[in-house]
Order: structure tokens, then sequence, then C-alpha cells
């Protein structure tokens, strides 16, 4: 039974001792020498409560007795804060009282700075702590938690911003985390300890309506419970019919949520209905739903789908009497007391045994959680993970072969693929929800019936980051996006050195020879040969600067001073014609070329693609040509359009039909002129009234081109305008050279 908290005597430690001695003989002499040796090292503390500081250790014991802990991490309990606070040393406690003890007071000694104020980087270090301590040894969890519930308990005697901020941590953090680890009544006591000093107010509101209606609705239920016991009794089954009242907490959250008034909370209480086997629970669900009335979608069965924190019962709620709602919760005995003691159970001490030695399996959710938690490196993605991953509600989806997997709510198929096998999660292009074909985002509910549809050519997109929410299904596809941009990073860069080393007459391959592109490497302090690349890929590293490294000196002057001269007279050629301020992703110095076929205009989106020996080829994303090239993933680039002159026009061809009448062309130009655009050239030809006009005008960028448009379509007579393939060329290659 969960240990009532409230006015209670202090612990002693006598009581600590006799409540080990009944379920764990033999632990007294290590149990007596901890509390010596705490009581020796923290003599003279004393808590702001200006109680002795030995209080405290001691009622954190009791609490682990009380949870039926073995021996050993009942005395790491008294022992918790001596490492952290005295001047005792882990060696120590390791000497005195083995290693074992000392490794749980070590645990908890790392958890102690989680108190610290967060900045967060901070906090998600904090994260990673907890969960190594998880994974080493769950106790040191359980006792940090008795720890808090304890400070908790204390909170009062703290000043009031220390109280908020401890308040509010054990509200997001430790009750969430009991929650999860399935110790129901821990979860109830911190979360409702945190609500009375987080909203006093509420707490004290919800407090007084509580009393009021306390006895008439104890009446009640007696009664209710009255007819339910004799109804049971005649159908033969034994069973323990208890009331049941909600936390103020949980009324709280629930009004909330459901924006309910109090008296709106019809499940405040319930009946509780504990039986000895599987079979009576579905057996009493009979006969209730026999003797009133269910409320339809109130039926839950978490007997057949547990929670992962693996609490199991029937809810149901009927219309009883005077037609008022009453929640009936149904579990056998072994149920309850995975309900309340949760994680717990499996490490309470065992007589002959030590922990369960299956207790691995059964949280299975926790060690996924904690692998694919520790690949993560990201400090914020860390964060976010855990706390999505631990605290939120979870969904229950089967596999084809009728296995249950447990998620995060908000799981789609993707992150059931992953679950399956990294790479089924990167080869999924779609999903069978319960034989019907779905899209990847799907949000997956309880009970779907689950199957991934794989293609091998498929592979991971930026776009799935923003739809899945297993830590798992993130961590593989960042990890999967990283190394894609790395390899073509490796192309990109490889591409542009050989574009680099022809523009000074040589032949690339003499001298991207192995030999000297690592004694490149090494000069520029780079590992290896593909690093290099990669680094240019980038941008972290100029193509010329490695030229610099390979070739002959005297090659690089000459070169130099003949492109400067080369690279005015083109400028002059241009004749003030500024180059188009496009940019490539990591990338300053870089030829850029216009694809000729959709001759893309500011504004529009663009996508870049490498080209052997020609730099960077910018197409509009629109455009015909870009589909079949799209596939070749490696040789993309990420282009955008930089800081565009506003004096840089740029020709669009239109084509307009129009009703052959007079006065529909000079309609045409006044509104184009009207626009700050210009018709560069017109060709017009007619045939059975209707004229077909083909324009060239001068825009600034995408906007202008609508505006100028809008404008043209509003004239009397036009019928209809499209924006059609270049037809005057453009001028070839430009240098883009921003970074020399
Ligand atoms: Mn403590």
């Amino acid at each position: 039974m969960p240990p009532v908290l409230t006015g209670r005597p202090p612990a002693r430690i006598m009581d600590i001792v006799d409540l080990v001695e009944e379920y764990a003989p033999g632990g007294t002499d290590l149990l007596m020498r901890a509390y010596i040796f705490t009581a020796k090292v923290h003599r003279g503390q004393s808590r702001i409560s200006g109680e002795p500081y030995i209080s405290h250790p001691l009622e954190v014991g009791r609490i682990l007795a009380e949870m039926r802990q073995d021996p050993e991490t009942v005395a790491a309990g008294l022992l918790h804060d001596t490492v952290e606070d005295t001047s005792a040393s882990l060696e120590e406690i390791q000497t005195l009282f083995g290693e074992h003890v000392a490794s749980l007071v070590n645990g908890v000694t790392k958890l102690a700075r989680i108190d610290l104020p967060n900045t967060q980087a901070l906090e998600a270090e904090n994260y990673r702590k907890m969960l190594i301590a998880m994974a080493h040894d769950i106790r040191v969890i359980l006792i940090k938690l008795a720890d808090r519930l304890h400070n908790a308990l204390t909170l009062e005697y703290l000043p009031p911003k220390r109280r908020e901020r401890i308040a509010q941590e054990t509200a997001e953090i430790y009750a969430p985390l009991a929650n999860r680890l399935g110790i129901g009544w821990l979860k109830g006591a911190l979360e409702d300890i945190a609500f009375k000093h987080l909203h006093p107010q509420e707490y004290n509101e919800i407090d007084e309506k509580l009393r009021e209606g306390m006895a008439e609705r104890e009446a009640y239920l007696m009664e209710i419970k009255q007819t339910v016991e004799e109804s049971l009794a005649k159908a033969g089954i034994q069973a323990a019919v208890t009331a049941r009242f909600k936390l103020h907490s949980s009324i709280h959250r629930k009004m909330q949520t459901q924006n309910l008034d109090f008296h709106q909370v019809y499940d405040i209480s319930g009946l509780r209905i504990i039986v000895g086997e599987i079979r009576d629970c579905y057996a009493v669900l009979g006969i209730l739903h026999s003797l009133w009335r269910p409320i339809p979608g109130r039926f839950k069965d978490y007997v057949a789908l547990p929670k992962a924190n693996l609490y199991q019962s029937l809810h149901t709620t009927l219309m009883a009497t005077q037609g008022q709602r009453v929640e009936f919760q149904i579990r056998t005995k072994e149920m309850h007391r995975v309900a309340e003691e949760g994680i717990a159970a499996h490490w309470r001490y065992k007589e002959g045994e030590r922990v369960d030695s299956g207790v691995a399996d059964k949280f299975e959710w926790l060690r996924r959680i904690m692998e694919s938690l520790q690949e993560e490196t990201d400090p914020r993605n860390l964060v976010d993970s855990f706390k999505l991953n631990l605290f939120q509600d979870e969904v229950f989806v089967f596999t084809p072969r009728g296995e249950v997997r447990n998620f995060p709510r908000g799981a789609t198929p993707v992150d059931f693929a992953y679950s399956i096998h990294t790479e089924v999660g990167h080869h999924c292009v779609g999903a069978k929800i319960n034989g019907r074909i779905a899209p990847l985002s799907t949000r997956l509910e309880n009970g779907d019936i689950v199957e991934i549809l794989t293609n091998p050519h498929r592979t991971p997109t930026q776009d799935w980051l923003k739809f899945v929410v297993s830590a798992r299904a993130k961590q593989k596809i960042r990890a999967w996006i990283r190394q894609a941009q790395r390899d073509r990073s490796i192309t990109l860069g490889r591409e542009l050195l050989e574009h680099e080393l022809a523009r000074f007459g040589v032949k690339p391959a003499e001298y991207l020879t192995p030999g000297s592109l690592t004694e490149a490497a090494r000069g520029l302090g780079i590992q290896s040969e593909e690093d290099l690349f990669a680094m240019v890929g980038f941008g972290r590293l100029s193509a010329r600067q490695v030229a610099g490294k390979v070739l002959p000196e005297e090659l690089l002057r000459q070169t130099e001073k003949r492109e400067k001269s080369r690279f005015r007279r083109l400028m002059a050629r241009m004749s003030g014609k500024a180059k188009p301020g496009i940019k490539v992703k990591g990338q300053d110095d870089i030829l850029i070329r216009f694809a000729k076929c959709c001759d893309p205009i500011p504004g529009e989106p663009i996508v870049g693609f490498i080209t052997r020996g020609r730099g960077v080829t910018v197409h509009a994303e629109s455009c015909a040509n870009v589909r079949p090239i799209m596939s070749e993933e490696e040789r993309l680039v990420e282009v955008s359009w930089g800081d565009v002159k506003k004096e840089d026009l740029y020709v669009v061809t239109l084509a307009v039909d129009a009703v052959d009448r007079p006065g529909v062309l000079a309609g045409l130009s006044s509104a184009i002129a009207s626009c700050q655009s210009n018709i560069v050239r017109i060709t017009a030809e007619s045939a059975r009234a209707r004229a077909g006009i083909h324009l060239d005008v001068q825009v600034r960028d995408l906007e202008h081109l609508k505006e100028v448009m809008k404008k043209v379509r509003d004239v009397k007579g036009i019928l209809s305008v499209v924006r059609t393939g270049p037809r005057m060329p453009r001028e070839g290659v430009r240098e883009h050279s921003e970074g020399e």
C-alpha cells in the first residue's frame, strides 16, 4: 500500500529497520551502520525548516523501505546526501558499505546537480545524466524520486522563488517520470504537491468544493457500492470494491483541458473493483453493464492493451441511479500492485533472489529510448526527444503478425518503419493502415494494424523530420541526411576543383592525384582527400585555395594576371549590366549559368545542378527540364536569390490573346508603361478577329512580373496572358566572383 504521507510522526531509524526486517531479514547491520555514519557526517547541519539535517535522509530511507526496496537501496537512501553535502568521500562509502551502495550513492550525487538553474545546454546535460543513471541502475532514480518527494513535502519552508522552481520541476520532470515508471501513488503525490504550490488559489478552491459535497458523494457511492457487491455475490465473484477519489491536480487538469466547471467533472470519485483473475475483470464488466447503461466511448480496455508503463485495468463509466455518472476501474490484485508500484514492484526485494531479471524485457521501451537518445548529440534535440518520449501519452499499434508496438502520440508510419529496422525506415514509401494505403505522414491511432511498403530507390527526405515523433526515427533520418549531404559535398567539391584547375589551362587529372591531394590536405590541416573535397563542397574552403596548394607557383601568378584583365573586359562588355545575385549554398566563388530553357527571374523558386566542368546551372524549379535531373540527387545544390540590385532588369516573354480591334496595342503599352516596365520587342498576328501577341518585357523580379501581368489582363479586349519560354537569347556565361 502506498504510504500516507501527511501528518505522520518523523521517521526514526528503528521504524526503517523494522520495516526492512519484515521483508528482507538480515539488513539491520547495514542500515544501522549507514545511519550512524550519516548522522555523524551531517552533524551540525540543519534544514531550512530548522530540523536537524538527519531527518531528511531518514524520511528518504523510510519511503524506500515502504516501497520494499532492498537493504542496499535503503542504505543508499540514508547516505544519499553525504558525498554531495558533507566531507565524506565516495571511497569512504565504498570501503564501509561496499561497491553496490557506493555506486547508488554516486549515481544520486551526480543527479544532485539537476537542481541547478537551467540554461538549455545544462538542462540537456542533466537529462543525459538522468538517462545514464537509469541505464545504469533504475534504483538510482527510485532514490532520487524518494529524495524529491520528501523535499517537495517540505517546500513551504523555502523562499518563494526556490519553492516555485522546485515545484515546477517536480511537475514537469519528476511526476511524469514517476508516471512513466508506473509508480502511480508517487506520481499522484508529486503532482498534487506541485499543483498546491504552483496554483495555491485554484488548489484551495477545488479543496473547498470537494469538502462541501464530500458527505453526500460518499453516501451516494456507498449506495452504488452496495448494489454492485450484491450483484457480484449473486454471480459468485469474489471482489473488493473501494471508493476512489480524484486528486486535486487531476481535477484541475481535467477542468483545464476540457474546459469544464468543477461540477461537470463527473469522475471526481468512482469505484474500484479488485478481483482475483483476469476473466473476472470481464465478468464484472458484463454485470456492471447490465446494471446501468454505459456511456458510449467511455470504455477502455487497458487489460488487453496495457500502457507502456504496464498499467492494466478496465475503465467504464455508467449512468447510475439518479442519472449520475460513476466511473469504474476493474483490475486484478496483481494489476493493482503494478499500477501503484510500477517499476518499483519489479525492483522490490524478494527473499532468495535479487532483482527481477525479466524486468529489462518489460521495460523494453525504456531501453530503446535511452539507446536512441544516447546517440543524439545536439543538446536541443536531446531535450525535446527526452520530453516527448518520456512524458507524452503513447499510441499502440500492431504489426501484421500481431505484435504490439508503442510510440509517442502523433507517431506516423515512418516512426513505425524505423522501429522495425533502420533500412525499412530509410526506404519506406507508404503504408497500409488496416489494409488501406495511407501516406507516410498519417498519424497512427491506437489499435491500427500497420504494414510498411518499401522501395529500395527511395530515401529519407528533410520533410520527414516535420512529422516523425520518435527519438529513434529522428536520429536515424538526421544521420542519413548528414551523410547524404556529405556525399553531395564531396561530388560538388570535386567538380569545383576540376573546374578551377581547368581555368589554369591544365588537365585536372594530372594534378588531382591521390598523392598531391593528400599533401594539399595535410598542408591545410585536413584529415583526408575526401574531407578536402567535402570542405570545398560545403564552401568552408575555396577551390582556389586548394588549387594554390597543388599547382606550381609560376602558373598561378600568370593565370591570375590574365584572368584579371579578362574579367575587366567581360564586365565592360556587359556594359554595367550587373551579374545576377545568385547564391549557391556555402559557395561564394562559383561559376553560375542560367539554363536557357527557363530563364528564371528573381523571386522565382530556383534549383541548381552541378554540371561537369561548367559549374552550376540554375533552372526555375517549375522548368520542365528539371524533373528528369531531379532524381540525380548528388548533382542538386541549393541556390537562392541573394541581393538583387533594384536597377537590374530581366526580359520575360508574355503570350497575350486579345480581341483584334484598334486600340488594343495602345492599351497594352500604356498598361506596361504604367508599372515602370518596358516593351523590348513585340510581334503580333491576327486571324478570325483574334490577335496573338508576343511581348518581350523587362521586369525586376517575380513580384514585378505579376504586377505587369495583372495590369495587362485588365486591358480592355485582352482575353488571356501567360508567360512563355524566352525568345531572346540571354548573354552567355556569367562570372560570379564576390569572393575574389
Ligand atoms: Mn536529499
